[in-house]
């Protein structure tokens, strides 16, 4: 096992990793930006290292700074986290030319992922179901048009290097497709420095289904379930919840045996997800994150299971212990995403907490690196915290979430909490009757009131 683990990341996910590695009695190093000198994951960790200005790119982005942090403390692995540096396949690599154990896949296997159109190839070749679409990047006009018309209006224009729901464009007819291509290249271009784009059906109502994995490298993989991460805005997700309510046990079954037997084939290592849209009972593969991901609690309710606990011991060459049928699924769990952002027109909102009150209580977790006092830098994302609750059934759940949001104070700033209070009153969320473009109709109609 390792003696000792630095953390290449920040905010709650730095303390979940750390929170993990003391369970496992492995000692933590933090590493922080000039912004984040005060921040909760350098307090709570046993060294801790200054690697730079607020800027990412010269701090938790900047690969010598956090080489140079892992020699200097004797750490003999790096958590990466989500975000930052975590499919960085080249990064992985270099971890490896300086024998500090990557916490996360093999190199090869966050390259493919990386490349969705080298990830769509090999979901294929694997036996996943995918979206109709050209086979590989489009590179002109007239081939665009060819392939439209064969998967048929709608679809939607990808970049091949997109994340965060940048660079996808949506062409409804012939007359789009032109300048749908070319602004999705431009978008792809200036935000990935790639402008390959490639072609999908696009599907008007599905929901946004993801299969949580874990394997050993080995050629042992298991799955984990799904989380339902519906509710987006701008393809960002905002409330996640596991199992989702519009597959039944044999449809669970199914798709996570197919992913896990193809996370045996290619021997994957580590913790993944597997990425679907869900219509009209088809699954549609749309790309895989090869890291631990910010909804993860919901699996860990659900299943008892800790992800990152298990992300480290494989790491260290533990083969996963594990077997499907211990994979037992009990009650249901819900997180959102509290961000310091207005709750009407998501503006940022960094600035200083003047009063911290999280709720608790049975089957309430809460993810957060904030504390009363503390003052959020406006440098980076602005995920204030996690509030993930589990109930037996998913009404329970509900009726939970209710209670502790109402608990839930964060003075001084302002936050997402009063859309998520509207939101667990909506018929729609109660019934879970709701699909990727649910929250955008909502928000549209005004649900959220006067901005
Ligand atoms: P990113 O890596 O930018 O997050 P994804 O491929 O994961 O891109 O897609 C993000 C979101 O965009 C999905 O959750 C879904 O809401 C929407 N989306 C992606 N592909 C399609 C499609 N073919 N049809 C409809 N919506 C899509």
């Amino acid at each position: 096992m390792f003696e000792k683990i630095l953390i290449a990341n920040r905010g709650e996910i730095a303390l979940r990793i750390l929170r993990a590695a003391k369970e496992l009695g492995i000692a933590t190093v933090a590493v922080y930006s000039t912004a984040d000198k005060n921040a909760m994951h350098v307090k709570l960790a046993d060294e801790s290292v200054c690697i730079g200005p607020p800027q990412a790119r010269d701090s938790y982005l900047h690969i010598p700074a956090l080489l140079a942090a892992c020699e200097i403390t004797g750490a003999d692995a790096l958590h990466p986290g989500y975000g930052f540096l975590s499919e960085n396949a080249r990064f992985a690599e270099i971890c490896g030319e300086h024998k500090i154990t990557f916490i996360g896949p093999k190199p090869e296997h966050i390259r493919i992922m990386g490349d969705k159109i080298e990830a769509k190839r090999t979901a294929k070749r694997l036996g996943i179901p995918c979206v109709p679409g050209s086979e590989g990047a489009i590179t002109n006009d007239v081939e665009a048009l060819r392939v439209a018309k064969s998967i048929g209006f709608p679809v939607l224009v990808k970049a091949a290097s997109g994340g965060g729901g940048r660079g996808m464009k949506v062409a409804r007819t012939a007359e789009d497709l032109s300048v749908a291509l070319s602004t999705a290249r431009s978008e792809a271009k200036a935000a990935f420095g790639d402008d390959a784009v490639y072609l999908e059906k696009y599907l008007e109502k599905p929901r946004h289904i993801e299969i949580q994995v874990l394997g050993d490298g080995g050629g042992r993989a298991i799955h984990l379930g799904e989380r339902d991460c519906s509710l987006q805005r701008r393809h960002q997700k905002i409330l996640e919840e596991s199992p989702s309510p519009a597959l039944n046990a044999k449809e669970r079954a199914d798709i996570g045996g197919i992913v896990a037997k193809a996370m045996r084939e290619i021997q994957y290592l580590g913790a993944g997800t597997v990425e679907f849209l869900y219509e009209k009972g088809e699954f549609y593969f749309i790309e895989m994150n090869t890291r631990i991901q910010v909804e993860h609690p919901v699996t860990e309710m659900i299943t008892g299971i800790d992800l990152v606990n298990e992300q480290i011991k494989i790491a260290a060459g533990s083969p996963l212990l594990i077997k499907q049928k211990d994979v037992i699924f009990s009650g249901h769990a819900i997180e959102c995403r509290v961000n310091a952002e207005n709750p009407s027109t998501f503006r940022p909102s960094p600035g200083k907490v003047t009063y911290f009150h999280p709720p608790g209580g049975l089957g309430v977790r809460v993810d957060s690196a904030v504390y009363q006092g503390y003052t959020i830098p406006p440098n980076y994302d602005s995920l204030v915290g996690k509030l993930i609750v589990h109930g037996r059934s998913r009404t329970e759940a509900m009726m939970r979430l209710r209670r502790s949001l109402d608990e839930f104070i964060v003075d001084g700033i302002e936050t997402t909490i009063p859309l998520f209070r509207t939101l667990v009153r909506n018929a729609d969320i109660q019934n879970g009757d709701y699909d990727i473009h649910w929250l955008e109709r909502f928000l549209d109609a005004g649900g959220m009131g006067e901005t």
